[in-house]
């Protein structure tokens, strides 16, 4: 069997985040079963995907769910469900979007890196606002005949000034616009599964692989039934712009047991553990000298959960915080921690298995005393 030694590939504790590319999280068993049984057999995809997606939907308190191969393939699909519809001469047609709507309103303050995955169906991103936020009047201005949705994103995206979501929500639904909210890392609160969509958004679309801990390359896409209908249409197996963006028997379901076994978490539970686990990690870190740690909420895409921040005092602990961080990913056991403003680092105990937090605080510790 192959194996990540065999390939000369070391595994790292993510004290990090769930970062895509140190290979977002880890699937519990439950997951693993669910994708071993799914891989045996044979089955009508489209049919699977109802199925699931019903289920999901009940489970979330949704209208409807659409299974993505991701967070950033559910934006695609879910763009294209608002350009093409269930037009399949449009559909077929995609990324040309000669006499189809061409537009797509974002806050100016929400540019980002995935806003890519708005642009691949073609459509044109029209800024809204400023840097730090935007008006009611602008968003009304931007919206005309050829405006196909607006593209909310949540977390750590945005200004103090950005219009309140309710309030997008609202004067895009008095134009006859839908509203999308990318919340691919807003879990937990577990509630996001249900509140954007229940505030009124067309679709809120969650990243499979991250804090729900589904497979990798699965997303949802929750929200109103006409959208979730497009959606199967636009994406795969149909020979569509989704296409590339292929959802297994597998994934589907996998992200199934995912969101079951999410919403059976105890999650205050789970929120004081880790609480534990920082007091503690604060508690050794300041006894070193040159080091200050001290409870960081909320996490790093604003999720509400404790890591600590750790800052580094470089003359009085003979190394920086750089050689620090580069120092945990090179010698073993490999540890990932995400640097921070200044002279601090993040220890985020939301990824670590049971123990992993005493293994992070020895390495980090010695990589202190050098
Ligand atoms: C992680 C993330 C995505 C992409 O999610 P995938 O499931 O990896 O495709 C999109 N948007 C935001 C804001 C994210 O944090």
């Amino acid at each position: 069997m192959p194996s990540y030694s065999e390939l000369d590939i070391t595994p790292v504790i993510n004290a990090n985040a769930t970062l895509t590319r140190l290979g977002g999280s880890l699937m519990p068993p439950e997951v693993l079963e669910a994708m071993m049984e799914a891989a045996k057999f044979f089955v009508e995809l489209p049919e699977l995907q109802r199925r699931v997606g019903n289920r999901i939907a009940l489970l979330t308190q949704n209208e409807a769910c659409y299974v993505s191969s991701g967070a950033a393939g559910g934006i695609v699909v879910a763009i294209a469900a608002c350009v093409a519809g269930t037009d399949m001469d449009a559909i077929h047609r995609l990324p040309d979007l000669t006499g189809l709507k061409n537009e797509v309103i974002v806050h100016k303050s929400h540019r980002n890196g995935y806003d890519h995955a708005v642009r691949q169906v073609g459509v044109k991103l029209v800024e809204i606002g400023y840097a730090d936020g935007a008006f009611d009047w602008q968003l009304e201005a931007a919206i005309n005949a050829n405006t196909a949705a607006v593209i909310w994103f949540q977390g750590n995206m945005g200004g103090p000034n950005d219009l309140p979501l309710e309030k997008v929500i609202e004067i895009a639904h008095a134009h006859g616009v839908p509203v999308l909210v990318d919340a691919a890392a807003q879990l937990p609160p577990v509630e996001n599964l249900w509140e954007f969509t229940q505030m009124g958004a067309d679709a809120a679309i969650f990243s499979g692989g991250k804090d729900l801990r589904g497979p990798q390359s699965s997303g949802l896409v929750l929200g109103k039934q006409w959208l979730v209908d497009a959606c199967a249409l636009n994406g795969p197996p149909n020979h569509s712009i989704g296409r590339p963006m292929k959802v297994g028997k597998e994934e589907m379901l996998g992200l199934l047991a995912a969101v079951e076994r999410y919403l059976a978490l105890d999650h205050e539970a789970r929120a004081s553990q880790m609480e534990e686990v920082v007091t503690g990690w604060c508690s050794e870190l300041n006894r070193l000298d040159g080091v200050q740690a001290v409870r960081a909420f909320p996490s790093e895409a604003r999720q509400p959960l404790p890591r600590a921040q750790v800052h580094i005092d470089a003359a009085a602990v003979g190394r920086s915080r750089d050689q620090i961080v580069q120092g945990l990913l090179d010698r073993r056991p490999a540890v990932s921690v995400a640097p921070g403003p200044g002279d601090s680092l993040y220890l985020n105990p939301s990824t670590l298995e049971d123990g992993e937090e005493d293994i992070v605080l020895a390495r980090l510790v010695e990589e202190i005393k050098g």
